[in-house]
Parts: structure tokens; sequence; C-alpha cells
């Protein structure tokens, strides 16, 4: 902006007092206000102002506003500068504040002071006009040759910096296409100079005044610089070390301490080429650094890009371009870790092996991605990490849950503030190497937003035909990520996009027995938990009578995760008895030992000698080992939260338990149904979706039509089910949305108990589903539902027919302690549910005879 332009500044302004800085005509500055007089001028005048006119204020230097509006003002300094507030921010921390954005108009002198209270405002004189209108023709030689000398200055300071900076080019143009007059309140405000020289400049009301006092500002700037290139030359020549053109600002300035950061800054950005040279970047990757580099050099260091450039490079230099680990994979080697690791998960072992193996022929890692798919806390992660272990590879975990930003993927752009890098190369740098096994976690809970889609930017990273040349947003130039072994797991493939589970393998892990359990747990997790708690098998015992209570008392799961924690509670509360234990072990009472050892046989619900509960007596030091006894676990643990429930709620008519499947694992469900007099209502709750609302009327409209072949009748006697009666189904759990058409069966099976008036087994659970001609039609998750059947302790289990060859995948014990019913048709799952059958024939027989 022009001093003296046509903006014809108001005869009075209310006045701004200053005195921590200078603002000049034709620059912008930022202003803290805290007084009260010039909190006034913010809130009456700028802040209920609505014209241009009132955003119009003085601002007069190097006056401070008293801190309480009763003081008396001070002398005002004579000359300010009228600015036109452009912004103002409010803020009530630390203290009320405002901050002020203005933007320096012309000079102005103060004639007369008006009022003081609640802000001063004064009469008012513009001066830079006039001193154009006077004094303008008559120096115009002299000010020209004046001006002429100081343009050249400007000129050859200006080119001293590093034009490639587009602030510094912008500079250029402006000292061209500027109004002469208004350069040295411009430049003066840019280079570096004292806050007196700038009052003094302000002062300087004749324009050729203050071209003669800006002309010396702008020759020692220039010889600063001079200064500083040439010592940077010396150095370069010296031993070809690159220093970095420093800001010309210190240069005036510089005292000892600056001195010495500056030249630690040299050092750093010395070594940073070093390391970018030194390093095995691509062609293309060494190729941005240098310029980076380059930019670096020359900036100023105050400048954020520095930081960020600087950044940049940093992470450049780090990554692991072509370093990597030697894989050392051996089937036979990786088939023990694995089975040292892991217990069962015979398939999953299998087909990671095998695809290790091929791994292992063709000596690279094209190929479908391996996706684990299962409940939580059956071991994906952690069979994740025994493969990253068996080749000998560094191993990483994504956590994608809740990854709604594409960004998060590919990171941001390097324009944006605080941009960087997205997790895949985050990991590689953190890693370390350009080989690791990357464990994609939960991708089913990847999320879409409106920063774009996440799982389209793993598109590119999971494709091997692209992942080469993997780009990230940050680092701009290819990464190539074709070593790298991704594995990834999920709850449910239901929710993977279908364009990523295309170029994956899914590995399903189902939830473990039992029998499994107890296994995993005397194998792996109390081991473990005992050497994380520093307990040792001579102090704590647990037996598999106990791990079998806690599995099927304490915890409702398909993995172990639940399981580990209460081990992990049970070893805590143990800790405590040691540690007093310990603390009394002055006199160790070497009696009990043998006792303790001798009570491990008794292991029944009222052998009790040397539970955890009854060591609360702290005068003795507890008996080692300390047996986690049914009281022990009670004390720990609290009650049962789970009991045998089955048998007692199937002791009406009306219900049935079905099977179902969830992301978590199989679940066993009551479904409930009665009967009331109405106008033939079905009223469904428990958070049905729309598939199992269907499958409620199916069935309904099956057992109407077959009421009278089965001798079914409503409350009223009629075969008509409907017939002045409504019928309420109620899924319980109703927080819990459920859906798909696999509860069928069920539901026939509960309307049929209820219609009868006959109980439903109490061992016997169902799944699948249902046509309107009777006929049962196959599911999924049928193994996940058998073991969660077979965790309840049911015995009979009603499948459709189609899914017999399920079974295979179930263990052999588990198998064995069930009974399956394969239904073709509903005849035959009535059959089956109901003890002594619910077969018609020999009744529909009789009937008709009679009739
Ligand atoms: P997920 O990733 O499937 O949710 P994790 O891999 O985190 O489950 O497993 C949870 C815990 O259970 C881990 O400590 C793991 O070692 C243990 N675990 C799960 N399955 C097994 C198994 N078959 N053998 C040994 N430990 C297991």
């Amino acid at each position: 902006m022009a001093a003296g332009s046509a903006i014809q500044i108001p005869s009075r302004l209310p006045l701004l007092l200053t005195h921590e800085s200078v603002l000049l005509p034709g620059s912008t500055m930022r202003t803290s206000v805290d007084s009260p007089r010039n909190m006034q001028l913010v809130r009456s005048r700028l802040l209920k102002g609505t014209s241009l006119r009132s955003t119009i204020i003085g601002v007069i230097p190097n006056t401070s506003d008293p801190t309480s509006d009763c003081d008396d003002l001070p002398n005002l300094h004579r000359i300010g500068t009228a600015a036109l507030a452009v912004q103002v921010v409010g803020s009530n921390w630390p203290k009320p504040h405002y901050t002020l954005l203005v933007t320096g108009l012309c000079r102005f002198q103060i004639l007369q002071l008006l009022k003081e209270k609640p802000y001063p405002v004064a009469e008012v004189q513009q001066l830079d006009r006039l001193e154009q209108f006077t004094n303008g023709h008559k120096s115009e030689e002299e000010l020209g040759e004046l001006s002429e000398q100081f343009y050249k200055y400007a000129v050859q300071l200006v080119e001293m910096l590093d034009m490639s900076v587009p602030a510094v080019a912008k500079l250029r143009r402006l000292l061209d296409n500027l109004p002469r007059e208004a350069l040295p309140d411009i430049l003066t405000s840019i280079i570096r100079t004292t806050n007196q020289e700038k009052l003094q400049i302000l002062d300087a009301v004749r324009l050729e005044e203050r071209f003669k006092m800006t002309i010396p500002l702008l020759v020692r700037q220039i010889e600063g610089l001079k200064l500083l290139q040439k010592t940077r030359k010396s150095k370069q020549d010296d031993d070809k070390r690159v220093v970095a053109i420093r800001p010309n600002r210190r240069i005036s300035h510089g005292s000892i301490t600056e001195d010495e950061e500056e030249e630690e800054d040299h050092d750093d950005v010395v070594m940073l080429e070093k390391k970018i040279r030194t390093s095995s970047m691509s062609e293309q990757a060494l190729k941005v650094c240098l310029k980076e580099l380059k930019r670096l050099k020359k900036m100023p260091q105050s400048m954020p890009e520095y930081a960020l450039t600087r950044n940049y490079l940093e992470l450049m230099v780090e990554l692991p371009w072509n370093k990597s680990t030697k894989d050392r994979l051996e089937i036979r080697a990786a088939r023990i870790v694995l089975d040292n690791d892991h217990y069962a998960m015979e398939k999953l072992k299998k087909r990671v092996l095998e695809y290790l193996a091929v791994r292992q022929l063709k000596h690279n890692l094209k190929g479908p991605i391996l996706c684990f798919v299962g409940p939580p806390g059956v071991g994906k992660t952690s069979v994740g990490r025994s493969i990253a272990k068996t080749l000998g590879r560094e191993f990483h975990r994504i956590a994608l849950g809740g990854v709604c930003d594409q960004s998060d993927i590919r990171g941001h752009r390097r324009t944006y503030v605080g941009s960087m890098p997205g997790r895949i190369i985050n990991g590689l740098k953190t890693v370390g190497v350009n080989n690791p096994v990357f464990l994609l976690d939960e991708v089913d809970k990847l999320a879409k937003s409106l920063q774009g889609d996440p799982a389209a930017a793993l598109l590119e990273v999971l494709d091997p035909e692209q992942n080469h040349s993997f780009t990230d947003h940050y680092l701009n130039v290819a990464f190539d990520l074709s070593q790298v072994l991704f594995i990834a797991t999920a709850n449910t493939t239901a929710t993977i996009p279908p364009a990523l589970l295309d170029r994956m393998e899914v590995i399903q892990v189902p939830g473990y027995t039992q029998e499994e359990k107890i296994e995993i747990a005397h194998r792996h997790l109390i081991p473990k938990q005992l050497e994380q708690h520093g307990l040792t098998p001579q102090q704590i015992q647990i037996p598999q009578v106990t791990t079998s209570g806690i599995i099927t008392r304490y915890t409702r799961e398909a993995g172990v995760r639940a399981l580990d924690r209460k081990l992990g509670a049970i070893c805590r509360a143990v800790a405590v008895k040691v540690a007093e234990g310990q603390h009394k072990e002055a006199k160790p009472d070497h009696a009990e030992v043998g006792e303790g050892e001798d009570c491990k046989e008794h292991i029944t619900e009222d052998a009790k000698p040397e539970s955890i509960s009854d060591t609360a007596d702290l005068a003795l030091p507890p008996e080692m080992p300390i047996l986690i006894d049914f009281h022990a676990l009670k004390d720990i643990l609290g009650p049962p939260m789970y009991d045998m429930e089955v048998s007692e709620r199937l002791s009406q008519p009306g219900v049935a338990i079905g099977l179902a499947w969830t992301p978590l694992g199989g679940e066993i469900m009551f479904v409930e149904a009665s009967q009331m007099d109405g106008e033939g209502q079905l009223t469904l709750t428990g958070q049905l979706g729309d598939v199992m609302k269907e499958s409620a009327h199916l069935a309904i409209s099956w057992l109407r039509s077959n009421a009278k072949r089965y001798q079914l009748t409503n409350a009223c006697g009629s075969f008509d089910l409907l017939d002045n009666t409504d019928i309420h189904l109620h899924f319980p759990a109703g927080a819990v949305t459920k859906d798909g058409p696999s509860a069928g069966v069920t539901i026939v099976t509960c309307l049929a108990s209820l219609f009868s008036g006959r109980l439903v087994c109490s061992d016997v659970a169902m799944t699948g589903e249902i046509t309107l001609r009777g006929l049962v039609l196959p599911v999924g998750g049928i193994k996940d539902k058998v073991l969660a059947a077979h965790r309840a302790g049911l015995k009979r289990i009603i499948i459709p027919q189609r899914n017999e060859k399920d079974l295979e995948e179930i263990a052999v014990h588990v198998r064995q302690e069930l009974t399956f019913v394969l239904a073709g048709c509903l005849d035959e799952v009535l059959n089956a549910a109901f003890d002594g059958g619910f077969a018609v024939k020999g009744r529909l027989e009789h009937l008709n005879s009679k009739l």
C-alpha cells in the first residue's frame, strides 16, 4: 500500500498507544492489546463500528498506555501512523486480551487531544500527502537522484538473496511496481532495524530526509550479507563444507550465543548433506533431496518452511531405502517356532507354512496377502508376530481400526502445516529395514469420511503389481514396498471393502474349544503371566479344574483374551501374598511346606486348606505353593459371572435355543414367544434386522398352514393360530442388533412349542434357514456355533443337512460329545427338538379314521 494514496483519513482519530514496536506506513503489524484504554478502543470502536471509517485508527508509537484508566495519559509521541485494523482476535487466556492486525496507511501528526477517556481521541493532520504536495515539485531533481540511489541499493540487497524463494522474487517485483516514495518505509520494516531506527524513520516527515536516513541502513545490511557470504565461501574452500546462508537479520544483533547457535546449525546442515550423499536412496529421491537441501541452505531459519524442509530431509535420510534383514527361512524351523508359540490352530499353521514354503522356493513375495479372520483373542496377531520371528524379520503392527482418512495411509502433502508421512512410511522408519512384516490389524474396521477412503489407499499398498513404486504424498517420491510382507487381520469379512478383500486370501481362525483353551492356558498363558508377575511355579499352582472353572464360569468368549486377563488377576493377587510372605521370611515356617504339597490333590469345592482365602491371616507367611482352588477363585475374581442356566430357561413352552454367529464368535440365543388375546398381530422385539423379521413371518406362515397336521391350536382352540390372538416373539440381549436367516428353525420350534404346549428339550440347540415349503437351507459359521453350544453344555445340535461337510472342521473330541441331527426339512427339526418326537403321522391317521 502506498503512503499518501487516495485514502483520506478522518480528521479525528481514536488513538492506539503502543510501545513495543513501531508501525510504518505500508507495513503490517500484529500487536497485543490488554491495557484498559486500548481494550476500550477495540471494544467500543472496532468491534461495534460498521463502516470502513470506523476501522481506521491512529497508532501512536513509543507511548505506553497506563495500566489503570484512572492514571493520566503520558506524553503522546507527536507523530503516529494511521492504520486500518484488519483483524481482531480475542482470547481470555491467560488474561482477557485482543490481538490486532493493523496495516499502516500514512503518517499523521497530533494537533490536539480531544478526549482521554474511555480511549484517547485526537484531532490530527495527515502528513504524507502534504509532503508530496508541497515539497514534491520543488526538489524533484534532488529527490530523483536520492531515490535512484536508494532504489539501486534496494535492488542490490534483494538480489543478494535467493531469488528462488517465492517471497524474495515477489519483493523484487514490488521494488519496481511500488511508488518510490513508499520504498523507505517498506524496506525499513523488512530489513533488520531497531525500534529506535524505525521511530526515526517515522519521525522523518520530509521524504528527502527519509531517503537519506534509510540508505545507511540498507548499506549496513548489504555489508553484513557480504561478510556472511565471504565466511561461507572460505569455509567451503577449506574443507568443502557447505554453509547455509543465514538470515541477514542476525548480523546487526548477533550476540555470542547466537553465533554459536548459528555455527551449530551450519554443522547440522553439513551433516545432513553428508548423510544424504552417502545414503542409498533412489536416484529420483536423491535428486529431490539435493534440490530441497539447496533451498534449505538459502532459507532464513525463522521461516516455518525451514523446519518443514529439514524434517523432510531427515526423514528421507532415515528411511531404509536399501537396508534389509537377511531372511533365514527354513521350513522345518518355522514349523517348530509356530508349534512352540501356538497350541492348536492346525489349519492356520498349515496354510502359513505353505505360504512360507512357496516364498522360500520362489524368492519373491508376489502373491495374495494373507488375511486372518476370526473372533478377538484367538491369536491372529500373535501368529503374525511368529511369522516375523520365523523369517528373522522385523515386525510392525499398524492398527487400522477407525482410520477414516486416506492421508493416514498415504501421508499429507507437504503444503499442509503439520503434514506428516502416512503409517506405512512411518512404520518403515520405525523398523529401519525395508523388508519387515507389517500386520495390518483390523482391516474390517476401516471407516470412510470426507477425507477420502483409506481402503482405496490400501489397495495400492497391497497390490504386488503396484507397490514397488508406492508414492506417499509427504515423500512425493516412490518407495519400493515390494519386499514388505503384509498380513491382515479382521473379525469379519462382511465389512472389508470388496476390492480390498479381492487382494487377500482369507484364512478363517475359529474360536477354541474348552479343552483347547485349557491347554493354551497351561502351555502359554500361565507361564507368561507368572513371568510377568515375577512368580515361579513353586509359588503358585493353578490346577486344570480351576482353569476349566474360570473358562466356564468367568468367561464366555471364543478366544482366550478374557481368560488371560483373569489369570493375570489371579497372579496379581498371589504376588501380593508372596510379597507379604517374603517380608516376614525372617522366621520361615518350614513345617507348612509339606502340608501344602499334600493338599494339591484336594481340589474339590470344599477342599480349601491353604487356599488364598485362608492366607488372609497375615500373621503367618503363606504356604508355598499357593493353590488356586474354587474358594480362592471366588475370593479373587468375585462370584461366578455365568451360570449354566440353560435348563432353567426351558422350563415352560415357547422357548427354544438358537445358535448365532457374531464377529466375536458363536453364541447361543434364546428365542421366546408368548400369545395373548388380540387381532392377529405379530410383535418382534430384540433389535432385529429385516432378514430376521422375514424369517419370523415365514415361520408363522408355515405353522399356520401346517397347524392342522400338527394339531397346533391357539389359546382360543382355533387352528388359525392368529385368530383373535397376538403373538410376541422376543430375542433376548435386546441391545445387540441381530440379523440373518439362520434363526428360522429356532423360531418355528419355539412357536411349535408355544402352540402345542410341549417343552423343547433343554439340551437342544439349532440353526438353519427355512423356506415357505418347510425346507431347511444351509447357513454359515457352523464351527463357531457348534463350539458355542458345546461351551454352554448343550448335547444335541440340529443343523441343516447340507452343512454336514462343515462338521469335519470340528475337533473329534467335541464331535464325540455332541449328537448332530442333520435336518433337510422342518418335520425333522421338530422331531429332534421335542422329547419323543413331534411326529404327527400316528395322530393324523387316528384323526382320519375318526373322521
Ligand atoms: P487377536 O489378534 O486374534 O485378537 P491375539 O493374537 O492378540 O489375538 O491373542 C491374544 C493372546 O492370546 C495372546 O497373548 C496370544 O499369545 C494368546 N493366544 C491366542 N491363541 C493362542 C494359541 N493358540 N496358543 C498360544 N497362545 C495363544
